[in-house]
């Protein structure tokens, strides 16, 4: 089973031709979820060839604008294409109300079906549980209610050791019997308990922290993720604006996912003043090596 994220918007509060606003794909074995959806996310899922209508969640952080403003042209063009799947999302309380307002207008009945999931909890509550894997809120600091998403997949099926299947060469009915838990019977009667020749694979999991001021509760919620996104708007020497905005710095990004040992950070909402990049990343890699800033496009894959 695959599981990859691809950035399609990185920057923060107004688009540039360089970075668009925030928006992230998840993909395990194609089953999509996105998170946040700013102004122009269709035309970046449409550039870097993803293919929309698998999009089963949808979850926004926070109701800023640069998160959200995309989203009621995505449920549209959704209804245009004639979609027939169910669609969740999952955001802050007045935002049933905003697309309810805005679709009315334009729609009379949309093609599919919406299930809208509010999130105002003060603590980690899982809001979304898919047949491979779970979504859970926590709330993060910013200007106005907002939460981080923590995904992570389900306890996957054994697998069978390529050693055995090289050593024994058994059958392909006795491997399926394997996968289901049994010993392997080798043909002159001895016993293999299926523990010795099965393994099973890490639970994957990938944190979407963005927007947030430092907030060291985080690195408890996200501990050991495997892949952490977290937003740095500021370099460090502005750390007294990045406070007074509700944002976080390189060297706050790189302190959470430290704290958190995190096993790799990606940076995004990248403030569009910023054309040093390379002297951005290594602020935060001083602290917390296993750092990269995220590119609109740019696909990390956990799994193949
Ligand atoms: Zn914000």
């Amino acid at each position: 089973m695959g599981f990859s994220v691809t950035f399609l918007g990185t920057g923060a509060a107004t688009p540039s031709l360089e970075r668009g606003l925030s928006a992230t794909i998840t993909n395990i074995d194609q089953t999509l979820c996105l998170f946040d959806c700013g102004e122009g996310t269709q035309l970046q899922l449409k550039k870097f060839q993803i293919k929309s209508s698998n999009i089963q969640h949808i979850f926004i952080s926070h109701l800023h604008g640069d998160h959200f403003f995309g989203l009621v042209g995505l449920l549209f063009t959704f209804h245009i294409n004639h979609r027939k799947n169910p669609l969740h999302i999952y955001g802050p309380p007045p935002l049933k109300e905003i697309l309810r307002i805005q679709m009315e207008m334009s729609v009379k009945e949309l093609s599919y079906s919406t299930i809208f999931h509010s999130l105002n909890s003060d603590h980690f509550m899982e809001v979304c549980e898919d047949e491979k894997f779970t979504v859970t809120a926590f709330p993060l600091q910013h200007r106005l209610p907002t939460y981080g998403f923590l995904l992570k997949e389900k306890v996957r099926p054994r697998k069978v050791s390529h050693q055995f299947i090289e050593n024994y060469h058994p059958p392909y009915t006795d491997i399926i019997r394997i996968k289901s838990g049994e010993d392997y019977v080798m043909p002159n009667g001895q016993i293999i308990p299926n523990q010795e020749i099965t393994f099973l694979e890490p639970q994957l999991s990938f944190a979407y922290c963005l927007d947030t001021a430092f907030y060291p509760p985080l690195a408890e919620m996200v501990k050991n993720v495997d892949l952490l996104y977290h937003e740095a708007t500021f370099m460090h020497d502005n750390v007294e604006l990045a406070a007074e905005k509700g944002h976080s710095t390189t060297i706050q990004a790189a302190t959470i996912a430290k704290m958190a040992s995190a096993k790799r950070l990606m940076l995004g909402h990248i403030s569009s003043r910023y054309r040093d990049l390379p002297s951005f990343i290594n602020e935060a890699r001083n602290i917390f090596p296993e750092t990269d800033l995220a590119e609109d496009g740019m696909t990390i894959t956990l799994r193949k």
